[in-house]
């Protein structure tokens, strides 16, 4: 049986008009991957009585959305709310974000250091794996008995980069690109990536199908910065089966 991603948020840093911040969720399994400003659309699509959300790392552009959690889960009989992610960010999340100078009240959840794999319903697993950028970052790939997805945000892209042999052959790739080709030393200085090199990463770890996300903002905007409208052409000439996500795009997988 197959499941569906859902793109609740796409650009990485600032929301714009057109994208909110990093969220993707599969519904039928209660899984939230990231908490940007996306997040609060959770609750137009939350369909059980559990919610897993799992954190790459907690910059605020990831995490912020864990702020709106009482209106996404407002008047349900939630039996599980967790958050997962590296026990040293989810305790920074508690002692600085969620400081009462800075959030009134506790968050309604229950916080778990991730300590190896999970298992995740539908027969699935989710594992994660190191990135690298600053302060880090964590691969994910989930895996079902008939279908897999990866999600990779927050990083610099290479195709001899330690996290592609943890993605080789993943059904559906989901990859940051914040930057168009050009943008190389922002890239390597933010820790992220530019558009040939996903397109590489792809193809180097024969993914099926490779969606962008974690769109830089200004993007959205391309009479301001023709120069950062990412070359959807170029990218196919590499990967054929790439795409843009945008707000509210679903794929099945
Ligand atoms: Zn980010
Ligand atoms: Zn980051």
């Amino acid at each position: 049986m197959s499941r569906t991603l859902v793109l609740l948020g796409t650009a990485g840093y600032h929301p714009s008009d057109v994208r909110q911040t990093s969220c993707l969720m599969i519904p039928e399994l209660g899984i939230v991957l990231d908490a940007g400003t996306g997040f609060y659309r959770t609750r137009e699509f939350l369909q059980t009585s559990t919610l897993d959300i799992f954190l790459s790392h907690v910059h605020l552009d990831h995490v912020i959305g864990l702020t709106y959690l009482f209106n996404v889960v407002d008047r349900r009989d939630m039996q599980r709310v967790a958050v997962h992610g590296e026990a040293a960010k989810l305790a920074a999340i508690e002692k600085h974000m969620l400081d009462t100078t800075l959030f009134p009240v506790p968050l309604p959840c229950q916080w778990l250091p991730l300590t190896g794999p999970v298992a995740i319903g539908g027969g699935g697993t989710l594992r994660t794996f190191p990135l690298k950028h600053p302060g880090g970052s964590l691969g994910m790939r989930l895996d079902f008995p008939d279908g897999s997805l990866a999600y990779i945000t927050d990083t610099t892209a290479a195709k001899s980069a330690d996290y592609v042999h943890e993605i080789r052959g993943v059904d559906l790739l989901i990859h940051e690109c914040n930057f168009a080709d050009g943008y190389e030393d922002w890239a390597e200085k933010t820790g992220h990536s530019c558009l040939t090199p996903v397109c590489e990463v792809a193809r180097a770890a024969e993914a099926k199908r490779l969606v962008l996300v974690h769109h830089n903002p200004v993007a959205d905007q391309p009479r301001r910065a023709p120069e950062l409208v990412l070359d959807l052409q170029h990218a196919r000439s590499i990967f054929p089966a790439v795409s843009m996500g945008n707000d509210r795009d679903q794929f099945t997988f």
